[in-house]
């Protein structure tokens, strides 16, 4: 009522804003737009209703920038912190940082909440009557058991663990179990151990849930799986952006083409003023650097962040409807790729748009997410200018959009840019 530029009608007294939403087509501008500016119209057009994510309305916290709740702030405010689990907040941080596919890191993040669905846990919510694992029915199915003690997964573990450290790695309690192996990055011929722990530990519940032990045909040689596939999920991450310390030096930059089997997302967002006009792009591609699909999305006004992720957020949506399975996304905002890769506080103001890319990134498909240098994604960024003269909303296309052809070509020789890197 605060902003309308005209008097609002009876009826609108009272009503809410879902009343003004409509389900896969978005605001009900008819009823919104005589009523409000044209500048916020175009703030409006940038802001989702979350009804897909099933999160409900959230508090954020006053105290920080971010409406993200901090000891510091709470100490200020209180003379003792209620909330604060050291314990936790390291496990979390460790399991965001493990080189392993999205999901694979979403899932333990599962895990370290509790938030997986064993026979003992069936038992204590009186909807099992029995908590003891059907599949060997040899103890309590905890998640311990099934991550690591039941038969069919201790043979692996046995397998795959030195067996000079076989005796350490089976005494462990659950959390310390996950904490100590997740941090141990030592080198093995798969990668570092952490990845490969954290993929046998995400097969073993996908073959759980899938019930799929028995089956000998799909998994002759489950080892060997575990192994080709950490040392895959390794290779995969070996172009992202390096660590920068010290002094700059010039380096070449080129887009690489994906490994093969997979398809290449790049996406980009750009606000004019931040916020301001906003639009966002992107394109796949597979290993021949050939385009496979691309988008440009015209947001209307909001922050360069958000823009961003609405450019991941498409990118995915499309990649899935086109039952890609293996998808490297690069973006080159930093910011972007820390929410994606480690997550985002409830009440940060970005939260719901980061939900929708991590409900995509945990279906059932490989998604690995990289940060890359502005000169690798020189065609998203084109993407996402040309939306500029495009009317607001998203815009597929088949085939690479004319003004762009050059940027496609030159990606596809592998021309590179220079840019100063601090090594
Ligand atoms: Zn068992």
């Amino acid at each position: 009522m605060e902003v309308a530029t005209t008097d609002v009608p009876e009826a609108y007294v009272g009503m809410k804003v879902c009343d003004l939403w409509i389900d896969g087509t978005g605001w009900d501008l008819g009823k919104i737009a005589p009523f409000i500016s044209d500048d916020l119209k175009l703030e409006l057009s940038a802001v989702v209703v979350d009804r897909v994510t099933g999160a409900g309305d959230r508090l954020a916290w006053n105290e920080t920038p971010d409406g993200q709740f901090t000891v510091t702030s709470a100490y200020r405010f209180l003379s003792r912190d209620g909330i604060y689990k050291p314990d936790m907040e390291n496990f979390f941080n460790r399991v965001w940082r493990v080189r392993a596919p999205e999901r694979v890191r979403v899932f333990f993040w599962l895990v370290g909440n509790k938030g997986i669905m064993t026979n003992q846990e069936r038992f204590r919510r009186h909807i099992s009557e029995s908590e003891i694992c059907q599949v060997c029915k040899g103890g309590v199915e905890s998640i311990l058991h099934v991550l690591r003690d039941c038969l069919a997964m201790a043979g692996i573990w046995k397998r795959i663990v030195p067996r000079g450290k076989q005796q350490v790695f089976f005494a462990m309690s659950c959390m310390e179990w996950l904490f100590v192996d997740l941090n141990d990055n030592t080198a093995t011929e798969n990668g570092p151990w952490s990845t490969l722990f954290a993929i046998a530990v995400w097969w073993a519940w996908k073959w759980r849930c899938g019930n799929v032990f028995g089956d000998q045909t799909l998994w002759r040689d489950r080892v060997k799986f575990v192994k080709d596939y950490a040392k895959e999920i390794f290779l995969v991450g070996e172009g992202s952006v390096p660590v920068e310390t010290g002094s700059r030096h010039d380096r070449l930059i080129s887009w690489t083409p994906p490994m093969l089997g997979w398809i290449k997302l790049n996406s980009d967002g750009a606000s004019r003023g931040n916020p301001g006009l906003a639009t966002a792009g992107g394109v796949l591609r597979d290993g021949d650097g050939k385009w496979c699909g691309g988008f440009a999305l015209n947001i209307g006004r909001c922050t360069a962040p958000l823009a961003e992720l609405w450019g991941v957020y498409y990118g995915l949506c499309i990649a899935w409807d086109k039952q890609i399975t293996r998808l490297e996304v690069e973006v080159d905002s930093s910011v972007v790729a820390g929410f994606l890769r480690q997550g985002i506080p409830d009440t940060h103001p970005l939260s719901f748009l980061v939900r929708l890319c991590h409900g995509f990134l945990s279906k059932d498909w490989e998604v690995r997410v990289t940060h890359v240098y502005r000169e690798a994604n020189h065609l998203a960024d084109g993407l996402a200018n040309y939306a500029f003269t495009l009317p607001l909303g998203l815009h597929t296309f088949d085939f690479v959009p004319p003004d762009l052809l050059s940027v496609l070509r030159d990606d596809e020789c592998g021309v590179s840019r220079s840019r100063f890197i601090y090594m």
